[in-house]
Protein backbone atom coordinates (compact mmCIF):
# COMPACT_ATOMS: atom_id res chain seq x y z
CA UNK A 1 0.00 0.00 0.00
CA UNK A 2 1.22 3.84 -0.65
CA UNK A 3 2.35 5.58 2.07
CA UNK A 4 0.08 8.40 1.41
CA UNK A 5 -2.90 5.80 1.37
CA UNK A 6 -1.78 4.01 4.85
CA UNK A 7 -1.18 7.96 6.07
CA UNK A 8 -4.91 8.63 5.26
CA UNK A 9 -6.29 5.66 6.43
CA UNK A 10 -5.10 6.46 9.85
CA UNK A 11 -6.30 9.51 9.98
CA UNK A 12 -9.77 8.58 8.56
CA UNK A 13 -9.69 5.68 11.74
CA UNK A 14 -8.66 7.95 13.93
CA UNK A 15 -11.37 10.33 12.56
CA UNK A 16 -13.98 7.54 12.97
CA UNK A 17 -12.67 5.91 16.30
CA UNK A 18 -13.46 9.74 17.80
CA UNK A 19 -16.75 10.27 16.24
CA UNK A 20 -18.03 6.28 17.04
CA UNK A 21 -16.27 6.45 20.73
CA UNK A 22 -17.82 9.66 21.18
CA UNK A 23 -21.12 8.40 20.13
CA UNK A 24 -20.98 5.50 22.24
CA UNK A 25 -19.73 7.39 25.24
CA UNK A 26 -23.00 9.63 24.90
CA UNK A 27 -24.89 6.52 24.21
CA UNK A 28 -23.55 5.11 27.79
CA UNK A 29 -24.12 8.50 29.32
CA UNK A 30 -27.49 8.41 28.22
CA UNK A 31 -28.69 4.90 28.90
CA UNK A 32 -26.98 5.17 32.86
CA UNK A 33 -29.08 8.58 33.63
CA UNK A 34 -32.22 6.74 31.93
CA UNK A 35 -31.44 3.71 33.90
CA UNK A 36 -30.95 5.66 36.83
CA UNK A 37 -34.42 7.47 36.52
CA UNK A 38 -36.12 4.21 36.14
CA UNK A 39 -34.97 2.74 39.33
CA UNK A 40 -35.35 5.78 41.02
CA UNK A 41 -38.70 6.92 40.08
CA UNK A 42 -39.66 2.90 40.80
CA UNK A 43 -37.96 3.03 44.08
CA UNK A 44 -39.74 5.93 45.27
CA UNK A 45 -43.11 4.97 44.00
CA UNK A 46 -42.56 1.50 45.16
CA UNK A 47 -42.21 3.39 48.80
CA UNK A 48 -45.16 5.54 48.49
CA UNK A 49 -46.83 2.84 47.73
CA UNK A 50 -45.54 0.92 51.09
CA UNK A 51 -46.21 3.79 53.00
CA UNK A 52 -49.84 4.24 52.07
CA UNK A 53 -50.22 0.55 52.12
CA UNK A 54 -48.91 0.63 55.71
CA UNK A 55 -51.43 3.42 56.81
CA UNK A 56 -54.24 0.93 55.16
CA UNK A 57 -53.09 -1.41 57.73
CA UNK A 58 -52.80 0.70 61.06
CA UNK A 59 -55.92 2.37 60.19
CA UNK A 60 -57.56 -1.06 60.15
CA UNK A 61 -56.02 -2.29 63.78
CA UNK A 62 -58.77 -1.60 65.66
CA UNK A 63 -61.60 -3.01 62.79
CA UNK A 64 -62.63 -6.53 64.85
CA UNK A 65 -64.80 -7.86 61.66
CA UNK A 66 -62.22 -10.12 59.19
CA UNK A 67 -64.29 -8.56 56.44
CA UNK A 68 -63.55 -4.94 56.94
CA UNK A 69 -59.89 -5.71 58.08
CA UNK A 70 -58.94 -7.93 55.28
CA UNK A 71 -60.99 -6.34 52.57
CA UNK A 72 -58.91 -6.00 49.78
CA UNK A 73 -57.33 -3.08 49.20
CA UNK A 74 -55.96 -0.99 46.56
CA UNK A 75 -53.27 1.68 46.48
CA UNK A 76 -52.91 3.79 43.11
CA UNK A 77 -55.78 1.70 41.35
CA UNK A 78 -53.39 -1.64 42.04
CA UNK A 79 -54.03 -4.13 44.45
CA UNK A 80 -51.99 -4.72 47.93
CA UNK A 81 -51.98 -6.93 50.51
CA UNK A 82 -53.60 -5.70 53.76
CA UNK A 83 -51.36 -7.89 56.00
CA UNK A 84 -48.61 -7.33 58.79
CA UNK A 85 -46.80 -10.01 57.57
CA UNK A 86 -46.54 -9.04 53.73
CA UNK A 87 -43.11 -7.47 52.50
CA UNK A 88 -42.46 -6.86 49.20
CA UNK A 89 -39.63 -8.41 46.87
CA UNK A 90 -37.62 -6.05 45.12
CA UNK A 91 -37.55 -6.47 41.53
CA UNK A 92 -33.02 -7.33 42.06
CA UNK A 93 -33.64 -9.97 43.76
CA UNK A 94 -35.81 -11.92 41.91
CA UNK A 95 -33.92 -11.37 39.48
CA UNK A 96 -31.31 -12.84 41.15
CA UNK A 97 -33.34 -15.97 42.04
CA UNK A 98 -33.59 -16.35 38.74
CA UNK A 99 -30.58 -16.06 37.47
CA UNK A 100 -29.40 -18.86 39.88
CA UNK A 101 -32.07 -21.50 39.13
CA UNK A 102 -30.07 -23.91 37.28
CA UNK A 103 -29.22 -25.69 40.24
CA UNK A 104 -31.61 -28.52 39.74
CA UNK A 105 -34.19 -29.81 42.35
CA UNK A 106 -32.37 -33.20 42.94
CA UNK A 107 -34.77 -34.66 40.24
CA UNK A 108 -33.39 -38.38 38.84
CA UNK A 109 -33.17 -38.51 35.27
CA UNK A 110 -34.37 -41.82 35.27
CA UNK A 111 -37.83 -42.08 34.58
CA UNK A 112 -38.31 -45.04 36.42
CA UNK A 113 -37.07 -43.61 39.72
CA UNK A 114 -39.68 -40.81 39.13
CA UNK A 115 -42.50 -43.47 39.24
CA UNK A 116 -41.78 -44.95 42.29
CA UNK A 117 -41.07 -41.13 43.75
CA UNK A 118 -43.73 -39.43 42.10
CA UNK A 119 -46.47 -41.91 40.72
CA UNK A 120 -49.36 -41.29 38.26
CA UNK A 121 -52.59 -43.02 38.85
CA UNK A 122 -55.74 -43.10 36.74
CA UNK A 123 -58.36 -40.79 38.22
CA UNK A 124 -61.47 -42.52 39.30
CA UNK A 125 -64.18 -41.04 36.64
CA UNK A 126 -66.84 -42.92 37.27
CA UNK A 127 -66.71 -43.11 40.72
CA UNK A 128 -65.96 -39.11 40.72
CA UNK A 129 -69.49 -38.48 37.80
CA UNK A 130 -71.71 -40.89 39.77
CA UNK A 131 -70.80 -40.13 43.41
CA UNK A 132 -72.56 -37.46 45.85
CA UNK A 133 -69.65 -37.41 48.32
CA UNK A 134 -66.84 -35.24 48.59
CA UNK A 135 -64.03 -36.51 46.56
CA UNK A 136 -60.91 -35.08 45.91
CA UNK A 137 -58.74 -35.82 42.59
CA UNK A 138 -54.81 -33.86 42.13
CA UNK A 139 -54.04 -32.81 39.02
CA UNK A 140 -50.72 -30.98 39.76
CA UNK A 141 -49.75 -27.83 41.08
CA UNK A 142 -53.33 -26.23 42.20
CA UNK A 143 -55.44 -27.97 39.72
CA UNK A 144 -58.11 -30.32 41.56
CA UNK A 145 -60.96 -31.95 40.45
CA UNK A 146 -63.21 -32.04 43.16
CA UNK A 147 -67.25 -32.93 43.97
CA UNK A 148 -69.56 -31.74 46.03
CA UNK A 149 -73.07 -32.97 46.48
CA UNK A 150 -73.08 -33.85 42.82
CA UNK A 151 -71.29 -30.90 41.54
CA UNK A 152 -68.00 -31.17 39.64
CA UNK A 153 -65.50 -28.04 40.61
CA UNK A 154 -62.22 -27.63 38.79
CA UNK A 155 -59.89 -25.45 40.69
CA UNK A 156 -56.70 -23.60 38.65
CA UNK A 157 -56.97 -25.42 35.42
CA UNK A 158 -53.80 -26.39 33.88
CA UNK A 159 -53.04 -29.23 31.97
CA UNK A 160 -49.82 -27.92 29.37
CA UNK A 161 -46.85 -29.63 29.20
CA UNK A 162 -44.91 -26.45 30.72
CA UNK A 163 -45.78 -24.05 33.44
CA UNK A 164 -46.60 -21.00 30.91
CA UNK A 165 -47.80 -23.18 28.00
CA UNK A 166 -47.05 -26.46 25.99
CA UNK A 167 -43.72 -24.73 25.16
CA UNK A 168 -42.41 -22.48 27.74
CA UNK A 169 -41.27 -22.30 31.20
CA UNK A 170 -40.62 -24.94 33.47
CA UNK A 171 -41.70 -28.34 32.51
CA UNK A 172 -43.80 -30.54 34.03
CA UNK A 173 -41.88 -33.35 36.15
CA UNK A 174 -44.26 -35.94 35.57
CA UNK A 175 -47.43 -36.48 32.75
CA UNK A 176 -51.26 -35.19 33.34
CA UNK A 177 -53.07 -37.96 35.22
CA UNK A 178 -55.48 -37.73 32.23
CA UNK A 179 -56.90 -34.98 29.65
CA UNK A 180 -58.98 -32.37 30.33
CA UNK A 181 -61.66 -33.82 27.27
CA UNK A 182 -61.79 -37.30 29.29
CA UNK A 183 -63.90 -35.31 32.06
CA UNK A 184 -64.93 -31.91 30.45
CA UNK A 185 -68.45 -32.48 30.31
CA UNK A 186 -68.99 -33.31 33.81
CA UNK A 187 -67.69 -30.02 34.77
CA UNK A 188 -69.70 -27.59 36.58
CA UNK A 189 -67.76 -25.13 38.23
CA UNK A 190 -63.97 -23.83 37.65
CA UNK A 191 -62.49 -21.09 40.28
CA UNK A 192 -59.17 -19.53 39.48
CA UNK A 193 -57.41 -18.21 42.20
CA UNK A 194 -55.24 -15.57 40.52
CA UNK A 195 -53.63 -14.91 37.04
CA UNK A 196 -49.97 -16.44 37.04
CA UNK A 197 -49.47 -19.13 34.38
CA UNK A 198 -49.38 -21.84 36.35
CA UNK A 199 -52.84 -21.28 38.00
CA UNK A 200 -54.45 -19.65 34.61
CA UNK A 201 -53.99 -22.07 31.30
CA UNK A 202 -55.11 -19.99 28.20
CA UNK A 203 -55.75 -23.33 26.44
CA UNK A 204 -57.57 -25.11 29.14
CA UNK A 205 -59.50 -22.01 29.63
CA UNK A 206 -60.28 -21.85 25.79
CA UNK A 207 -61.56 -25.45 26.06
CA UNK A 208 -63.79 -25.06 29.04
CA UNK A 209 -65.40 -21.96 27.35
CA UNK A 210 -68.62 -21.04 28.35
CA UNK A 211 -69.53 -24.49 29.46
CA UNK A 212 -69.00 -23.60 33.02
CA UNK A 213 -69.11 -21.30 35.48
CA UNK A 214 -66.02 -19.46 36.11
CA UNK A 215 -65.89 -18.16 39.49
CA UNK A 216 -62.79 -15.43 39.24
CA UNK A 217 -61.17 -12.74 41.47
CA UNK A 218 -61.95 -8.88 40.90
CA UNK A 219 -60.05 -7.64 37.48
CA UNK A 220 -60.13 -10.49 36.09
CA UNK A 221 -63.61 -10.18 33.86
CA UNK A 222 -61.77 -8.38 31.03
CA UNK A 223 -59.23 -11.02 30.28
CA UNK A 224 -61.83 -13.44 29.95
CA UNK A 225 -64.07 -11.55 27.82
CA UNK A 226 -61.71 -10.88 25.44
CA UNK A 227 -61.56 -14.46 24.85
CA UNK A 228 -65.31 -14.82 24.39
CA UNK A 229 -65.95 -16.31 27.76
CA UNK A 230 -68.83 -14.46 29.15
CA UNK A 231 -69.88 -17.00 31.76
CA UNK A 232 -67.75 -15.69 34.71
CA UNK A 233 -68.84 -14.23 37.90
CA UNK A 234 -65.88 -11.89 39.56
CA UNK A 235 -65.49 -11.74 43.23
CA UNK A 236 -64.40 -9.32 45.84
CA UNK A 237 -63.09 -10.89 48.79
CA UNK A 238 -65.72 -12.04 51.48
CA UNK A 239 -68.37 -11.93 48.84
CA UNK A 240 -70.31 -14.84 48.49
CA UNK A 241 -72.83 -16.19 45.69
CA UNK A 242 -75.11 -18.98 45.17
CA UNK A 243 -74.43 -20.82 42.58
CA UNK A 244 -77.04 -20.66 39.26
CA UNK A 245 -80.25 -23.49 39.95
CA UNK A 246 -78.45 -24.48 43.34
CA UNK A 247 -79.92 -22.46 45.89
CA UNK A 248 -77.83 -24.22 48.42
CA UNK A 249 -74.52 -23.84 46.97
CA UNK A 250 -72.41 -21.35 47.87
CA UNK A 251 -68.94 -19.63 46.54
CA UNK A 252 -67.80 -17.89 49.05
CA UNK A 253 -64.06 -16.04 47.78
CA UNK A 254 -61.66 -15.29 50.71
CA UNK A 255 -58.45 -13.64 51.38
CA UNK A 256 -54.42 -14.69 50.56
CA UNK A 257 -51.67 -13.11 50.57
CA UNK A 258 -49.75 -12.88 47.30
CA UNK A 259 -49.46 -11.07 43.83
CA UNK A 260 -50.86 -11.11 40.61
CA UNK A 261 -49.48 -9.80 37.32
CA UNK A 262 -46.18 -11.64 35.26
CA UNK A 263 -48.39 -11.97 31.85
CA UNK A 264 -47.29 -8.58 30.37
CA UNK A 265 -44.87 -6.03 31.55
CA UNK A 266 -46.44 -3.56 33.65
CA UNK A 267 -49.72 -5.56 34.94
CA UNK A 268 -48.62 -6.04 38.34
CA UNK A 269 -50.96 -6.33 40.84
CA UNK A 270 -53.86 -4.62 38.46
CA UNK A 271 -56.10 -8.08 39.53
CA UNK A 272 -57.17 -9.52 42.68
CA UNK A 273 -55.98 -13.22 44.42
CA UNK A 274 -57.69 -15.01 46.50
CA UNK A 275 -58.73 -18.36 47.97
CA UNK A 276 -62.58 -20.12 47.66
CA UNK A 277 -64.86 -22.14 50.15
CA UNK A 278 -67.32 -24.12 48.14
CA UNK A 279 -70.00 -24.79 50.80
CA UNK A 280 -73.50 -27.20 50.37
CA UNK A 281 -75.61 -27.94 52.99
CA UNK A 282 -73.68 -30.88 54.21
CA UNK A 283 -69.71 -30.42 53.35
CA UNK A 284 -67.51 -27.14 52.79
CA UNK A 285 -64.48 -27.24 50.74
CA UNK A 286 -61.62 -24.83 50.85
CA UNK A 287 -59.34 -24.38 47.71
CA UNK A 288 -56.47 -22.15 49.01
CA UNK A 289 -54.91 -20.15 46.44
CA UNK A 290 -51.25 -19.38 46.79
CA UNK A 291 -50.46 -17.51 49.90
CA UNK A 292 -48.08 -17.05 52.54
CA UNK A 293 -49.04 -17.41 55.85
CA UNK A 294 -50.71 -15.23 58.11
CA UNK A 295 -52.15 -16.58 61.25
CA UNK A 296 -55.07 -14.01 61.53
CA UNK A 297 -56.04 -14.48 57.86
CA UNK A 298 -56.49 -17.78 58.28
CA UNK A 299 -57.87 -18.21 61.81
CA UNK A 300 -60.52 -15.54 60.26
CA UNK A 301 -61.41 -17.72 57.60
CA UNK A 302 -61.63 -20.54 60.17
CA UNK A 303 -63.81 -18.56 62.32
CA UNK A 304 -66.21 -18.26 59.84
CA UNK A 305 -66.24 -21.44 57.87
CA UNK A 306 -65.71 -24.43 59.78
CA UNK A 307 -66.37 -27.19 59.95
CA UNK A 308 -64.19 -27.78 56.91
CA UNK A 309 -64.40 -31.09 55.23
CA UNK A 310 -61.78 -30.27 52.70
CA UNK A 311 -59.08 -28.57 52.11
CA UNK A 312 -56.74 -28.02 49.08
CA UNK A 313 -53.67 -26.51 50.63
CA UNK A 314 -50.39 -25.47 48.85
CA UNK A 315 -47.02 -26.75 50.33
CA UNK A 316 -44.45 -26.05 47.51
CA UNK A 317 -42.32 -23.41 46.27
CA UNK A 318 -40.75 -22.15 49.44
CA UNK A 319 -37.29 -21.94 49.09
CA UNK A 320 -35.30 -19.93 49.43
CA UNK A 321 -37.28 -19.32 52.62
CA UNK A 322 -36.57 -15.00 53.03
CA UNK A 323 -37.87 -14.89 49.12
CA UNK A 324 -40.70 -16.75 48.98
CA UNK A 325 -42.36 -17.16 52.62
CA UNK A 326 -44.79 -14.14 52.03
CA UNK A 327 -45.30 -15.84 48.57
CA UNK A 328 -45.85 -19.42 49.44
CA UNK A 329 -46.32 -21.39 52.36
CA UNK A 330 -44.07 -24.26 53.23
CA UNK A 331 -45.11 -27.33 54.69
CA UNK A 332 -45.15 -26.03 58.41
CA UNK A 333 -46.95 -23.27 57.12
CA UNK A 334 -49.33 -24.92 55.98
CA UNK A 335 -49.78 -27.34 59.01
CA UNK A 336 -50.17 -24.35 60.94
CA UNK A 337 -53.26 -22.97 58.91
CA UNK A 338 -54.95 -26.62 58.58
CA UNK A 339 -55.31 -25.78 62.64
CA UNK A 340 -56.05 -22.28 62.16
CA UNK A 341 -58.73 -23.30 60.22
CA UNK A 342 -60.11 -25.35 62.39
CA UNK A 343 -58.90 -28.71 61.28
CA UNK A 344 -60.76 -29.62 58.43
CA UNK A 345 -61.29 -33.74 58.04
CA UNK A 346 -59.00 -34.04 55.44
CA UNK A 347 -56.49 -31.51 54.16
CA UNK A 348 -53.97 -32.23 51.03
CA UNK A 349 -51.05 -30.92 50.41
CA UNK A 350 -51.27 -29.38 46.44
CA UNK A 351 -48.77 -27.24 44.50
CA UNK A 352 -45.64 -28.80 44.63
CA UNK A 353 -44.20 -31.66 42.13
CA UNK A 354 -45.06 -30.48 39.26
CA UNK A 355 -43.14 -27.26 37.83
CA UNK A 356 -39.84 -26.90 39.54
CA UNK A 357 -40.10 -23.01 40.84
CA UNK A 358 -38.20 -22.72 43.60
CA UNK A 359 -35.16 -24.05 45.06
CA UNK A 360 -36.30 -26.53 47.63
CA UNK A 361 -35.71 -30.48 46.89
CA UNK A 362 -38.68 -32.35 44.71
CA UNK A 363 -39.90 -33.85 47.45
CA UNK A 364 -39.11 -31.68 50.59
CA UNK A 365 -42.65 -30.56 50.68
CA UNK A 366 -44.12 -34.09 50.93
CA UNK A 367 -41.41 -35.35 53.22
CA UNK A 368 -41.43 -32.24 55.37
CA UNK A 369 -45.34 -32.07 55.46
CA UNK A 370 -45.22 -36.31 56.75
CA UNK A 371 -42.17 -35.40 59.61
CA UNK A 372 -43.71 -31.55 60.58
CA UNK A 373 -47.63 -33.42 60.85
CA UNK A 374 -46.23 -36.59 62.83
CA UNK A 375 -44.05 -33.92 65.74
CA UNK A 376 -47.47 -31.40 65.38
CA UNK A 377 -49.96 -34.44 65.97
CA UNK A 378 -47.89 -36.28 68.75
CA UNK A 379 -47.53 -32.60 71.08
CA UNK A 380 -51.08 -31.11 69.82
CA UNK A 381 -52.60 -34.94 71.41
CA UNK A 382 -50.58 -34.10 74.79
CA UNK A 383 -52.03 -30.72 74.83
CA UNK A 384 -55.58 -30.98 73.85
CA UNK A 385 -56.44 -34.70 75.41
CA UNK A 386 -57.11 -32.55 78.83
CA UNK A 387 -58.76 -30.17 77.30
CA UNK A 388 -61.65 -32.24 75.16
CA UNK A 389 -60.64 -30.32 72.58
CA UNK A 390 -58.91 -32.60 70.53
CA UNK A 391 -60.31 -33.42 67.42
CA UNK A 392 -59.19 -36.89 66.39
CA UNK A 393 -60.33 -37.37 63.15
CA UNK A 394 -58.26 -34.79 60.61
CA UNK A 395 -55.37 -35.44 58.97
CA UNK A 396 -53.23 -33.51 56.24
CA UNK A 397 -51.75 -35.65 53.61
CA UNK A 398 -50.52 -36.11 50.24
CA UNK A 399 -52.09 -38.16 47.03
CA UNK A 400 -50.43 -39.37 43.53
CA UNK A 401 -51.38 -37.66 40.75
CA UNK A 402 -54.78 -38.58 39.62
CA UNK A 403 -55.33 -40.78 43.01
CA UNK A 404 -58.90 -40.27 43.92
CA UNK A 405 -60.29 -39.66 47.47
CA UNK A 406 -63.18 -40.43 48.61
CA UNK A 407 -65.13 -38.92 51.65
CA UNK A 408 -67.89 -40.89 52.27
ZN1 LIG B 1 -48.82 -17.25 42.02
Amino acid sequence: MPQILKRVDTQSLVVFVKQQGGLALVSAVAATSLLYYLFHSTTHAAHVVESVRKRGISKRKLLTRPEEKYASLKVEKRFVNPFEEWTEIPFYKTALFWMGRWKGNGIPSCEKELDKTLPVMKPDLNRIKTSNAVTFTWFGQSTCLMTLDGLTILSDPVFSKCSINDYLGPKRLRPIPCQLEDFIDTVDIVVVSHDHFDHLDEAAVHKLGNSVVWYIPLGLKNWFLKRGIQNVIELDWWQEVTHENRPDVVISCVPAMHWSGSRTPFEKNNTLWCSYVIKSKSDKIFFCGDTGYSPELFKAIGDRYAPITLAAIPIGSFMPTKLMQHLHMGPEDAIKAHYDLGCPRLSVGIHWGTFMMSDEHYLAPRQVLERVWETYQAERQDNEMQSMNYVKDTKFTTTAFGQTVILD
